[in-house]
């Protein structure tokens, strides 16, 4: 089979590697220039994924720190303990990415850069190939791993019922840069990774780490749009808290975006598939991208081997596997995030600063030190809820929400069956009308 990959992000150079491996003719197509892949700064990577799916942790990676978070418009963090063998990887993505399509090419595939994809080929409600510098290259399948805002998918017919763009509060603007650190101030002992959450009442949040590199990791991401304004502003708040920024970028200061929201409820067509930030599939404001692609790179290339065929009906079993394995629970998530989005930000700050949330609490939700609740602790929560009932009440039938949202996407029809799927597609649509 000939499968044209878009672009050489996470999802699509680990499917042309089992793709190579399965003995398909694979050409990956990447507008950057080799050694440029991806952006130029360090991410988290799930701790484990690396064993699962018995790839390498790139030999220039960190344990990444324990994170803390300040609610709005306060000024005591809740720190997020974190067992060290299960803190996540700090990845640099240009040996990541290298990394990737230097697998992929030992197993046959081609990585050619340097090259932009122009449009799809579209016949009817089938995708037969792509052109290039105003050449058609025809092919059986057409992977799509052309980042969030991908033309491809906004170009495909309606009758193959694939979204074509996310909302503008299901996307996450950020700027991003890795500043010097300013001479002669002290790096903080504890929070050394804070996160602002709604900072000044913002919708989205910013963060400061103080990497082991010796650099300081500032993003600043908001929903919707975020103008050059708003990102002097914040810096400028950022500063006078953590005066140790300095003035000069030493790597990252760009912008990019993030999908925040379920992914797609079709991630393929005939002939078509969309996988990582194409299809969405980071978790809701939380992000792990990367692990996310990386899996469905595996399943999509491994069902196809399975089937040693790219029809309709292979393909949605690659669909169906990423939503019973990894997606389903980000239909939870995303209904949670909505309603924290649109919270009032002294309802958050109490529900951090009141001692509502301890750091005792996330210590044993995270595995790590700390045994069962006590009886007086309950008796605290449940008297410190009745304050804030409302918002408690509110965020619990969010949970509710998501919990339904998640058993329905988890019943996904498990063939392909056009009626079946546009009503499971229907009723997910209800969830987030
Ligand atoms: C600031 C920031 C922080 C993040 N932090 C984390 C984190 O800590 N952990 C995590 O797991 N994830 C994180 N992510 C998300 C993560 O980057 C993505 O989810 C993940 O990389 C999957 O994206 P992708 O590979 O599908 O798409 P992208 O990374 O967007 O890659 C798309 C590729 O397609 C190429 N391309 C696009 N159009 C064309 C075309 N027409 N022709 C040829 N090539 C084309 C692009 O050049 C690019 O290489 C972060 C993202 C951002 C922006």
């Amino acid at each position: 089979m000939k499968i044209v990959v878009i672009g050489a992000g996470i999802g699509g150079l680990q499917s042309a590697r089992v793709l190579a491996e399965g003995g398909h003719d694979v050409v990956v197509y990447e507008k950057s220039s080799k050694g440029n892949i991806s952006y130029d700064w360090r991410d988290d990577v799930e701790y484990n994924v690396f064993d699962e799916l018995n790839i390498p942790i790139p030999e220039d990676s960190h344990r990444v720190q324990n994170v803390s978070f300040l609610a709005p418009y306060s000024d005591k963090p809740l720190f997020v303990y974190q067992d060290e063998d299960k803190m996540e990887w700090g990845v640099y993505r240009h040996t990541f990415g290298d990394m990737l399509a230097t697998r992929a090419e030992e197993k046959g595939a081609k990585v050619v850069y340097d090259t932009v994809v122009e449009k799809l080929i579209i016949d009817g409600d089938a995708v037969k190939g792509v052109v290039i510098n105003g050449e058609e290259i025809l092919c059986d399948l057409v992977i799509d791993c052309s980042g969030m805002d991908s033309k491809f998918r906004a170009s495909l017919p309606e009758c193959m019922g694939i979204t074509k763009r996310a909302n503008d509060d299901e996307a996450f603007n950020v700027y991003r840069a890795h500043f010097n650190k300013r001479e002669g101030e002290k790096e903080p002992e504890k929070y050394r990774r804070l996160v602002y959450l709604k900072p000044e009442g913002a919708l989205g949040i910013s963060w400061v780490v103080c990497e082991p590199d010796g650099t300081e990791n500032v993003l600043i991401g908001r929903i919707g749009s975020l103008p050059q304004e708003e990102i002097d502003s914040s810096l400028k708040m950022l500063r006078e808290a953590h005066p140790i920024i300095g003035d000069d970028v030493v790597y990252g200061g760009r912008r990019a975006r993030i999908p925040i929201r379920y992914p797609l409820l079709k991630m393929v067509a005939k002939g078509y598939v969309a996988i990582g930030d194409s299809a969405f599939m980071t978790i809701p404001l939380i992000g792990s991208g990367i692990a996310c692609s990386l899996r469905a790179g595996l399943f999509l290339g491994e069902e196809i081997n399975k089937a040693n065929s790219v029809s309709i009906e292979t393909l949605w079993k690659y669909q169906v596997r990423y939503y019973q394995n990894v997606a389903k629970e980000h239909f939870l998530i995303d209904c949670v995030k909505r309603k924290i989005l649109v919270a009032d930000n002294y309802d958050i700050k109490y529900v951090i600063e009141s001692g509502f949330i301890t750091e005792d609490d996330i210590k044993m939700l995270t595995g790590g030190e700390g045994g069962k609740m006590s009886a007086k602790a309950i008796f605290t929560k449940l008297r410190l809820a009745l304050k804030k009932l409302p918002f408690i009440m509110s965020v619990l039938g969010a949970l509710l929400k998501g919990v339904g949202a998640m058993n329905k996407a988890k019943n996904i029809p498990t063939e392909y069956d056009e009626k079946k799927i546009a009503r499971w597609v229907a009723k997910l649509e209800r969830v987030f009308e």
